[in-house]
């Protein structure tokens, strides 16, 4: 049994839409569990910073300012093979390519406001949860 953390960030949009009960409602009953958990207005900084990997895709900015419109959840999930279930149950990253019963099929609606992010590796998880939870005090 491989036990993994990985990082989800509920978006600006479901926030907005109240699907934060929801959304940790699908990691709660697949087996994953709340390690660690923060409400935040992310920066423009740690915003473009977090999606550096993005910075040369024409969506860049649409990105950035879409997740510093509002308040995120930020959270550390554990569980068996927490990167990969977590990618499953967000589904695809267009809403509506989304398999039915993912977490982007159900409340999102467009490709920009998908609702949530989720790591998309160990390793990035590990970079990803260190950002924003590991420094203590910084951010
Ligand atoms: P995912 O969030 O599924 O891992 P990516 O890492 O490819 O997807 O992209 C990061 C985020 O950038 C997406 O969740 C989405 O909000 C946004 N994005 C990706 N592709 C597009 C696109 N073609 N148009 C607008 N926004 C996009
Ligand atoms: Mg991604």
């Amino acid at each position: 049994m491989t036990i993994e953390k990985t990082l989800s960030i509920i978006k600006p949009d479901a926030v907005q839409n109240k699907h934060i009960g929801n959304i940790i409602k699908r990691f709660e009953s697949n087996g994953l569990t709340i390690e660690k958990m923060m409400m935040k207005h992310l920066s423009q900084e740690e915003a473009s910073e977090f999606y550096a990997i993005h910075k040369e895709r024409p969506f860049f900015n649409d990105l950035i300012e879409f997740m510093t419109s509002g308040n995120v959840v930020i959270i550390v999930l554990s569980g068996e093979n927490a990167v990969s279930k977590n990618r499953k149950l967000m589904g695809h990253t267009d809403p509506e390519q989304a398999e039915k019963g993912t977490i982007r099929s159900d409340f999102a609606k467009s490709i920009d406001a998908n609702a949530v992010h989720g790591s998309d590796s160990l390793e990035n998880a590990a970079i990803e949860i260190g950002f924003f939870f590991t420094s203590c005090c910084r951010r």
